[in-house]
């Protein structure tokens, strides 16, 4: 889940990192009136979750309160990135004299979290990233140790921090770094931590993203989230238990089991077609669990067809097929569906589904080209090369092998020979 930046900085607050003074508006007025009362040259800054606000022009200086208020009207609305502008928060201006970049993530391969800081902070690190990473520190920190103060002392001293404001960086990055333990965070981000004109440090923008699978430990992070800025269909699709990634391509699928919908992804698109959405809903699917996916899956007006692909074990294929056309009674929609239902229950299933009037399939492939078929038409499937016929004796031949691979075996001692005798010859 990620936090809204007014929310990042407030979480920062308490971990003693200094933010500017600052409150949220939904209007206008109310950012006049902020404006009024911090009686300061303010900044007023669209909150939407995404980065790059400032170059989508959702990050404004105001210096009167009558300013505050149009700016404040023009933002409010704004559409950045897809996403509409709904609250902006004016903040204190920040005198900036340096923009500082700091940073933690997981880092999975080092299997620790990683502190990462760059002089060249602001508006374009993923650009120095990748240009020149080696403008940006990354120092991993030890998960019982945490992180000590000799790493922030070296990390100050690699992005030429002012030698009277490393103390400070040491209370601002051990904060952080308690604070993305606290929130069992996935990623924390100040960018920029900025020197002001008092030759202080500030955090001016904030990011906190969590790891969902903990959140169930933090009611109050959770409380936080924003429904505002996810899709309905998200939200439903959260609250129903299913897990649901919308996608932009045209054949709906839903599927039981992570892996199988990947597998139904990669054979969409095999016979030429594209995943609307990749959605799961887990085993042991009820009827009304089914007709939630089915709305959720049809709410995208993207979806020219829907694909349905059940593995019946401890999900009876009759009770998805019932939930299927519950489903359908509900959404009444002339969208195409091709359902493949195989294990538990499938005959009392697919009877079901064609009394419904609805496609079905035995196999994936088979499913998979049906889905494509209603979407492009019969030409549009990807015809593929006849291949099964031929991999029957070759996978035979293949086992057989077995046997004599002893041989191979016997040959490593002889294969390390060539070393001494390698040696040999140089003397
Ligand atoms: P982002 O673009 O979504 O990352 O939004 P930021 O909050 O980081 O703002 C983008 C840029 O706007 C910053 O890098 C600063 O250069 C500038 N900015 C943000 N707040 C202030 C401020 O209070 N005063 C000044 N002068 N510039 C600011
Ligand atoms: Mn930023």
């Amino acid at each position: 889940m990620k936090l809204h930046e007014y929310q990042s900085k407030q979480l920062f607050a308490k971990y003693g990192i200094p933010i500017p003074k600052g409150e949220v508006a939904t209007t206008p007025e109310d950012a006049r009136r902020i404006a009024r009362d911090l009686n300061k040259r303010v900044v007023i800054k669209s909150q939407v979750l995404v980065g790059g606000r400032g170059k989508a022009g959702g990050v404004k200086l105001a210096s009167t309160p009558d300013e505050a208020e149009r700016i404040a009207g023009q933002i409010l609305g704004m559409d950045i990135k897809g996403l509409t502008v709904r609250k902006v928060l004016v903040d204190e201006a920040a005198d900036i004299r340096q923009e500082i970049y700091l940073g933690i993530v997981l880092d999975r391969v080092q299997r620790r979290a990683i502190m990462m800081a760059s002089a060249a902070g602001g508006m374009d690190i993923e650009e120095v990233a990748r240009t020149q990473p080696e403008k940006i520190i990354r120092v991993a920190i030890d998960p019982f140790l945490g992180l000590r103060e000799y790493q922030t002392r070296q990390i100050a001293y690699s992005i030429g921090l002012p030698r009277d404001l490393i103390r400070d960086f040491n209370t601002i990055a051990q904060g952080l770094y308690r604070c993305f333990s606290d929130v069992d965070g996935s990623l924390v981000e100040i960018n920029p931590l900025i020197v002001n004109g008092e030759g202080k440090l500030q955090a001016v923008d904030g990011k906190v993203l969590t790891d969902d699978n903990a959140l169930f430990r933090h009611p109050d992070l959770a409380a936080m989230r924003d429904l505002d800025e996810e899709a309905p269909s998200e939200t439903e699709a959260r609250q129903r238990g299913l897990s649901y990634i919308k996608l932009d391509g045209e054949i709906g699928c839903m599927v039981n089991g992570a892996g199988l919908a990947m597998a139904t992804m990669d054979m969409t698109k095999l016979f030429g077609g594209s995943p609307a959405n990749f959605l799961d809903i887990g085993g042991g699917a009820q009827a009304d669990k089914v007709a939630a996916a089915l709305r959720i899956i049809l709410a995208d007006t993207n979806v020219k067809a829907v694909l349905f692909n059940i593995f019946g074990g401890i999900t009876r294929c009759d009770e998805v097929a019932r939930g299927i056309v519950a489903a359908l009674e509900e959404v009444k929609t002339t969208v195409p569906m091709v359902a493949r239902l195989v294990g538990t229950n499938e005959e009392e299933g697919r009877a079901i589904l064609a009394a419904a009037n609805m496609g079905t399939a035995k196999t994936l492939a088979e499913a998979a080209q049906k889905a494509v078929a209603a979407v492009k038409g019969e030409a549009g499937v990807v015809k593929l090369p006849p291949v099964e016929v031929k991999a029957l004796p070759k996978a035979r031949k293949v086992a057989k092998k077995p046997a004599p691979a002893k041989k191979p075996v016997a040959k490593k001692p002889a294969a390390k020979k060539p070393a001494p005798a390698k040696k040999s010859t140089r003397r």
